[in-house]
């Protein structure tokens, strides 16, 4: 069992150590003088679309790219207090000072679904409430997720979902979105090793288009299109590219990206609280061995998007498949994949390599 400690930031924002370390963290309290969060964002409805797009102009003041000696995310060591009081931690979990989301939503929308619907004006917003979070994965500024060790990353694990499960209790919290964005190139502002958590006061436009295509088939089938679809990747597919007892990791039949894996547990949970012990524990090894092959198909280490695809808090859970999705951007040796005008601007991707190969390349990195 992961130990959690609460502790108050000095403009009232939480922060959660999970691990051993500090042993107590009452003994570092935050002496910064800061002042309150002054963020505020709305969510405003795309009539064309269906989906919601969030305006939050204040994150035009957030930190990019500071020294190696001013990280926000270093323990709070020799007279420098960072975001974490404490000088050493395992892992740890704190309210974003910059939020994209935030507050409770203040409108009288029916949760789950929360879109203003047919006969709504054109023109519709809402506060857009929710919740973000940072996770860091370690307090060692160089390392990255793919060089922890498995009793390292089971913490972050046990983080994860003990967030998931917390944030998803908050009022108009509609899902609730762990995911890592990684290298420079990605477009992450901090090198420290971490990950955030997006607690959406609406379903997200992805998990909706998957839980309508779950309905539809389920109505036409009687069965579960996730299931389906693992299965259709157990049953011998020249896609997969790990196999455990509880996982399997392979590129997706219609991959978008060049190097792209899916990672699901064999058997169907709807999210991060719902899976056991066991899964978990064998979770944290095929996911380093797969961060560790992505690192390795390219002379330096891959930027990469790894994002937690969890059921909503109150739609679909008995149709959806808790599962990760991990790619990377780039495509070659100093190439990246842009998403340029197809792609951006039309939702349409094509992918130049083949999944079969990209999972037999993943394969032999072994
Ligand atoms: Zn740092």
């Amino acid at each position: 069992m992961v130990r959690r400690r609460a502790v108050t930031l000095a403009d009232g924002r939480a922060l959660f150590y999970f691990g051993d370390l500090p042993e107590r963290p009452s003994d570092y309290p935050d002496r910064r003088p800061l002042p309150a969060v002054d963020a505020w964002s709305e969510a405003r409805w795309d009539r064309l679309r269906g989906e919601w797009v969030v305006i939050a102009s204040h994150r035009q003041q957030r930190t990019f790219q500071p020294s190696d000696d001013q990280c926000p995310l270093c323990p709070s060591r020799d007279g420098r207090n960072t975001e974490i009081p404490a000088p050493e931690y395992d892992v740890v979990v704190f309210e974003n000072r910059f939020p994209t989301l935030r507050g409770q939503d203040a409108s009288d929308l029916p949760a789950g679904d929360r879109s203003p619907g047919p006969q709504g004006p054109v023109l519709f917003s809402r506060p857009a409430g929710g919740r973000c979070e940072v996770v860091c994965f370690s307090q060692r500024h160089h390392a990255s997720f793919a060089e922890l060790n498995p009793a390292q990353a089971a913490i972050v694990m046990a983080a994860w979902a003990d967030r998931s499960a917390e944030l998803a209790r908050l009022p108009g919290v509609e899902q609730v979105y762990c995911f890592e964005n990684r290298g420079a190139d990605i477009g992450v502002t901090l090198p420290h090793p971490h990950g955030q958590i997006y607690a959406y006061p609406y379903v997200a436009p992805v998990t909706d288009r998957m839980l309508r295509s779950c309905v539809s088939y389920r109505r036409a089938t009687g069965r579960n299109l996730f299931d389906d679809l693992v299965q259709a990747e157990l049953a011998g597919s020249t896609r997969f590219v790990l196999r455990g007892t509880h996982w399997i990791a392979f590129v997706p039949f219609a991959a978008r990206w060049p190097y792209e894996v899916h990672l699901y547990p064999v058997q169907r949970v709807p999210d991060l609280p719902a899976l056991g012990a066991p899964a978990r524990a064998e979770f944290c090894e095929l996911y380093l061995d797969l961060l560790r092959r992505f690192d390795r198909l390219f002379d330096r280490p891959a930027p990469y998007v790894s994002a937690w695809h969890q059921a909503p808090v109150r739609r679909g859970r008995a149709d959806f498949a808790l599962h990760l999705e991990l790619f990377t951007i780039r495509r070659a040796s100093g190439k990246l994949k842009y998403l340029a005008g197809s792609e951006s601007g039309m939702g349409a991707f094509a992918n130049d390599i083949s999944p079969e190969a990209a999972a037999e390349q993943l394969r032999r990195l072994g």
